[in-house]
């Protein structure tokens, strides 16, 4: 979509400000030019001494009064005009972030944070400027100068206007070369601000590694550079849009020095008078805003035409999961995968391979392996941020992808290996779980992941904030709070990705029999546990062994110590290290 139909559409939508503010407008314009007209009127009249005592007062509080009216239009516009711009940024804004939900990890990780909050914000104001002040400075400045115009060769002196006119066409062509140079460097400048917002954003995320690594002078000399860069690039959208002011004082001069030849001719020779000259001066004058008004226009319309540039491709990236399916609820059922394989983009060995297995309703499933075996990735099949390349995912009797992506969403409860917790209260991070739960249902779903106790010890108990602006939670709290979250929200199944990882083995023995519980009460809700310590599977009715994203044992706990393969090995091992951690 070009910058012009983007602005253009939303005219149309919201025409009644605009128009208000175009007819507002008119009258600033129309006053405007009535000013010297009616002032080389008073100078010829008082030069042929027409003009009396009282006729000069009331002229003088007329002009008095076009002054009032200029201003209070002026005010009127503004306010109708920008109310509507704004309105452009909130609707962009809205768009550009329901998008950005709509899309999947696989666009993430082509996209770097800082740049995307730098198109939500310095972009997309750009082009706001662009459909408010471009669009009020153009339709001012048109009207100014054809008003102008025409006064000046209908209500003046027509070849006074044309000689004028002459170096006009000169300051088009520059106009039309500096605009370009203009489009150019905005762009530049728009990337840079871009990599500047990228270097705060990926600094003040890892700003704890950063120290603990001794490498603040070196980030800080990045961002100096960056900053540097920065500012050079908007310096040169700067120098080129300071070049349109000489531009216009050149034609300016060159069309007054024409005018004054001709004028002076004109009026030695009696064909022109002197008020005549003078108000035709004073309209050349009024010509100095719409030129300005052009060049301004221009390089407002370059700025947002290269933001567009940048934005739209977000707009027309596909989302990386198609949400076509219609199925809009979920009862709880089986859950299989038949010979599902998986490779990321651009890697030659496949994530999953050739992975079958079956799950029924309540129960719960085991994943374990080496790093980077699949189990994360097997989770993301199941929540559809990744879609298989081949086999076929079923739950409830249904293909996954025949469910609303709502639907499935709402059906499962995800705990990360990163659980993140919002700057707000525990409780409220609790909440998020299911929006509108109960105090008590949220300190029963803490209670069940065993972090109730730790909550109760803060400073504010479960008002405590956490995140940005609040206390800062160890690993193993942050995951019990996650843990906390998930289970409120009481979903059909429950994937736990290493999430007991930094708890102690006794936290992590209080909530597996928490989940056991909870799987007595609600016989339905099925649970998958990937887990690098074995012991939090042990109990699982299926645990499935995963290595470089093929299935090489699966069974029963009993089942796979008998089998004495990968499994029996781990387990054996991890025994032994807990006996001597305990020693
Ligand atoms: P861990 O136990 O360390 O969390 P895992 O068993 O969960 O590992 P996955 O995260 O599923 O393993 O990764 C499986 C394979 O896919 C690994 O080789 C990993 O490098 C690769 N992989 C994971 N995520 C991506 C990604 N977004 N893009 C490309 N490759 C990826």
């Amino acid at each position: 979509m070009s910058l012009s139909s983007l602005i253009g559409g939303f005219v149309r939508r919201h025409w009644p400000s605009y128009a208000s503010s175009a007819l507002m407008l008119a009258g600033v314009a129309a006053c405007t030019v009535w000013v010297p007209r009616k002032i080389g009127a008073m100078i010829d009249g008082l030069a042929a001494h027409r003009l009396g005592e009282h006729d000069l007062w009331l002229q003088l509080a007329q002009l008095l009064g076009l002054g009032l009216a200029i201003y209070v239009l002026r005010v009127g516009w503004r306010l109708r005009l920008f109310a509507a711009a704004y309105q452009l940024g909130v609707e962009l804004r809205t768009r550009f972030y329901a998008r950005l939900s709509a899309q999947g990890p696989a666009f993430y990780q082509q996209q770097r944070t800082g740049d995307l909050m730098a198109l939500a914000t310095n972009d997309i104001d750009a082009i706001e400027m662009a459909a408010g002040e471009a669009m009020l400075a153009g339709f001012d400045g048109s009207l100014t100068l054809i008003m102008v115009l025409a006064i000046m060769a209908l209500g003046v002196d027509w070849r006074l206007a044309a000689i004028a006119l002459l170096p006009f066409p000169l300051m088009a062509l520059a106009f039309w070369r500096i605009s370009s140079h203009i489009h150019t460097a905005s762009t530049d400048s728009l990337k840079r601000f871009a990599a500047l917002n990228d270097h705060v954003q990926e600094s003040l995320s890892g700003v704890r590694t950063l120290r603990a690594l001794g490498l603040e002078q070196r980030s800080a000399r990045q961002f100096g550079e960056l900053a540097a860069r920065a500012a050079d690039a908007s310096l040169v959208a700067q120098q080129w849009e300071a070049a349109y002011e000489p531009a216009v004082g050149l034609t300016l001069t060159a069309a007054g020095v024409l005018t004054l030849g001709l004028g002076g001719y004109l009026v030695w020779h009696e064909q022109l008078t002197i008020g005549a000259l003078t108000s035709f001066t004073m309209y050349l004058g009024q010509l100095i805003w719409p030129m300005f008004a052009a060049g301004w226009v221009l390089s407002l319309i370059e700025r947002g035409r290269a933001a567009l540039a940048r934005l739209q491709p977000l707009f027309d990236a596909p989302l990386s999961v198609d949400d076509h399916g219609s199925i809009a609820t979920l009862a709880p059922g089986r859950l299989r995968l038949d010979d599902v394989s998986f490779s990321y983009a651009g890697q030659d060995t496949p994530a999953l391979s050739h992975v079958s297995l079956s799950l029924q309703a309540g129960q719960t499933l085991g994943l374990v392996g080496p790093t980077g075996a699949g189990k994360s990735t097997l989770l993301r099949v199941l929540l559809r941020q990744v879609t298989p390349q081949r086999g076929r995912v079923d739950w409830s009797g249904h293909a996954l992808a025949d469910y609303t992506l709502a639907t499935l969403r709402s059906a499962i409860s995800w705990v990360p290996q990163e659980s993140f917790l919002f700057s707000a209260t525990i409780a409220d991070n609790i909440a998020l779980g299911r929006p509108g739960a109960k105090r008590a249902e949220v300190e029963h779903a803490a209670h069940m992941a065993a972090i109730h106790e730790d909550i109760l010890r803060f400073p504010q108990g479960y008002a405590t904030h956490v995140g940005e602006k609040g206390i800062t939670l160890s690993g193993g709290q942050r995951q019990r709070v996650a843990i906390a979250r998930s289970l409120l929200a009481d979903s059909a199944l429950l994937l736990l990705d290493d999430a007991l990882s930094a708890v102690d083995t006794g936290t992590e023995t209080r909530i597996l029999e928490h989940l056991e519980e909870l799987r007595r009460e609600q016989p339905g809700r099925s649970t998958i546990i990937a887990s690098h310590r074995l012991s939090a599977v042990a109990g699982a009715d299926l645990i499935v062994v995963l290595r470089e994203g093929r299935i090489t044992e699966s069974g029963s706990h009993d089942t796979l110590i008998a089998t004495d393969g990968w499994y029996a090995s781990q387990w054996r091992y991890q025994q032994l290290e807990a006996s001597l951690d305990a020693l």
